[in-house]
């Protein structure tokens, strides 16, 4: 791992060549390039997370970045990249970006507008809240679901919506983005992971362009990650019903920067 401090930030380099940028204010963001000069940029829309997921390691709430907050992500990193093209973008870092829409959204035309990424190369990622807001948005929408069974979703998930509830949204906001809405699952050893998961999982009609996307846990206090083969289990059953599934490839580990271990001081 490599550390650059300054009065602003510091970055932190991943052995993968991940990068995350600390501000000093506690909020950050993932800079992870990938083949063919594609480069992703992973932003917080708050400091802290309200929802208070209990697989993530995000501590508690402080407050949402504002609009400036989250355009100097956006521009620190361009900054860091020496201008290279910033490829896509996902809020998928620190928060709960529907909580903080307003400014979500006027960053998402910004980086559509200003630096030219289109819309199908940007993703709100949201537990599941407010999302009739989502209603005729032109970005790819990924809503994480991580567990099948109403009751137990609750558990890790508080606050969420009914199931059968993001299932009709689901249904409404496929219709306006070919490529559908995201389904996000990490896979938790003895939690979510079992055939009788799976199977609820498929039991659902999900609209044909739903696309799923499997994610390798990193461990946190008692909960572990499932085996590999769980992870191609799941995969490999989605594909059989007919949908598009990937397994999310893991990065920035060894600098807390891979998929809900951001965090502030
Ligand atoms: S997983 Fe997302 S919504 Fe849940 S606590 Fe972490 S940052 Fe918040």
């Amino acid at each position: 791992m490599n550390k650059q401090d300054n009065k602003e930030y510091t970055i932190y380099e991943s052995i993968d060549k991940t990068i995350l940028i600390k501000f000093k204010e506690g909020y950050s963001c993932v800079i992870i390039p990938s083949k063919n000069n594609k480069i992703t940029l992973c932003l917080s829309s708050q400091i802290g997370c309200p929802i208070g997921c209990t697989f993530c390691h995000t501590k508690q709430f402080i407050r949402n970045l504002t609009y400036n907050e989250l355009i100097n992500q956006i521009e620190t990193s361009k900054k860091i990249i020496e201008n290279k093209k910033i490829t896509s973008i996902v809020f998928m870092g620190m928060g709960e970006p529907m909580l903080n829409l307003e400014n979500v959204i006027k960053t998402i035309n910004y980086a559509n507008k200003i630096l030219n990424i289109s819309y199908k190369h940007i993703t709100l990622s949201t537990i599941g809240i407010n999302l009739e807001k989502l209603k005729h948005k032109k970005f790819n929408i990924a809503i994480s679901l991580h567990n099948p069974f109403e009751e137990q979703r609750k558990k890790i998930i508080p606050n969420s919506i009914k199931i059968t509830s993001i299932l009709e949204h689901v249904k409404e906001l496929s219709n306006q983005n070919k490529n559908g809405v995201m389904i996000s699952y990490t896979l938790i050893k003895s939690l979510n992971d079992s055939k009788k998961h799976l199977d609820k999982l498929l039991s659902y009609d999900w609209p044909k362009n739903t696309n799923f996307n499997i994610i390798e846990f990193n461990n946190k206090n008692n909960l572990e990650k499932s085996e590999k083969s769980k992870l191609e289990l799941f995969k490999n059953e989605i594909i059989k019903k007919g949908y598009k599934c990937f397994i999310r490839e893991k990065r920035g580990y060894d600098i807390s920067a891979a998929c809900g271990m951001l965090n502030y001081e």
